[in-house]
């Protein structure tokens, strides 16, 4: 079974820059990791320096035991990568793209046809192989990326952010693949939309500044969170007064006109609104998400 393990890993970009990653410390088995933070906290930092295509200021990266630094090319061979930045060649078609990618990933010459095949296969675009790149849906190239990083089949799938930009029902496309994919193989997924991976994780790391500050399965860090999330009954002034207040996290309207206000936070006593109390409800990972990162998503 592969495992992956980043011992005291940081970056600093230039001698005067911040920490990117500051002392990261995370071992990873067989299963998908969703890896969620505001923009900033270190996720692609953290996933170049997996991936190789950036080093790192201090600490090590083991593969099944074995030093990485040592053997970057055995390493690479048990690596998928689809960065967040990529661009696809608009006049090529998938097979052409995927038949220069798996050249430059060393796949055997022979087994290259059966291999396009097996990709093209898991991401649904068969029926694609041959239309240009250009003509291809936003959801569809994200596809072509992450078949890309499917070549070979590597045992280690690193995906950054592989929703970004797409509307929710191609994310459901792209997060009913990756739950497929995830048997075996290490995934790590970063994103900054919650939706995308609560549903297919294992386990769930929150980042910011450079560390992990949460680690955990969805029902364990929701359970440490039990007591921030807080819902009213208001109406509209209530409303707006809760936003001048308190960090909102979800705003309903009723059928008989009422709101629905949902708050995180921690309070000594219960919070309140025009002279009534919340009361105190079970907290989702959005409310979690919105409590650690309140400041940073106030001024996004
Ligand atoms: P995320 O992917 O979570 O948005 P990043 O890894 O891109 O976070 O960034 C982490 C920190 O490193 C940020 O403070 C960012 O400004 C800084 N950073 C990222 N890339 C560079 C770079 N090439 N040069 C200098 N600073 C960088």
């Amino acid at each position: 079974m592969p495992t992956i393990e980043l011992k005291n890993c940081s970056k600093r970009y230039g001698k005067a820059g911040v920490l990117a990653l500051d002392h990261f410390n995370q071992s990873f088995s067989p299963g998908i990791y969703g890896i969620l933070g505001p923009n900033g906290a270190g996720k692609s930092t953290l996933f170049n320096i997996l991936s190789g295509t950036l080093s790192m200021t201090e600490g090590s990266l083991i593969f099944d035991g074995q030093p990485v630094e040592k053997n970057w090319v055995q390493y690479k061979k048990h690596l998928g990568f689809m960065p967040q930045q990529q661009n696809l060649y608009p006049d090529m078609t998938p097979a052409s793209f995927l038949q220069y990618m798996a050249v430059l990933k060393a796949v055997p010459g022979h087994s290259i046809k059966d291999e396009l095949e097996r990709v093209l296969h898991l991401t649904q675009l068969e029926s694609k192989r041959y239309h240009k790149i250009q003509s291809l849906s936003g959801g569809m190239k994200q596809r072509l990326l992450i078949s890309q990083a499917l070549l070979g089949d590597p045992e280690l799938l690193i995906l950054d952010e592989p929703t970004a930009g797409l509307d929710p029902s191609q994310r459901v496309v792209i997060r009913n693949l990756l739950s497929d994919l995830s048997r075996e193989k290490i995934v790590l997924i970063s994103t900054h939309v919650v939706s995308d991976i609560e549903l297919i994780s294992r386990e769930i790391l929150l980042m910011k500044k450079g560390r992990c500050i949460v680690r955990g399965r969805l029902p364990e860090i929701l359970q440490k969170y039990a007591d921030i999330s807080w819902e009213i009954i208001t109406d509209e002034a209530g409303s707006q007064e809760a936003e001048d207040s308190y960090a909102v996290s979800r705003v309903q309207i009723l059928a008989d006109a009422g709101i629905r206000l949902r708050i995180v936070g921690s309070f000594d006593s219960p919070p309140q609104l025009q002279g009534q109390s919340f009361e105190p409800v079970e907290p989702t990972l959005e409310d979690v998400y919105l409590y650690l990162f309140q400041e940073d998503v106030r001024h996004a």
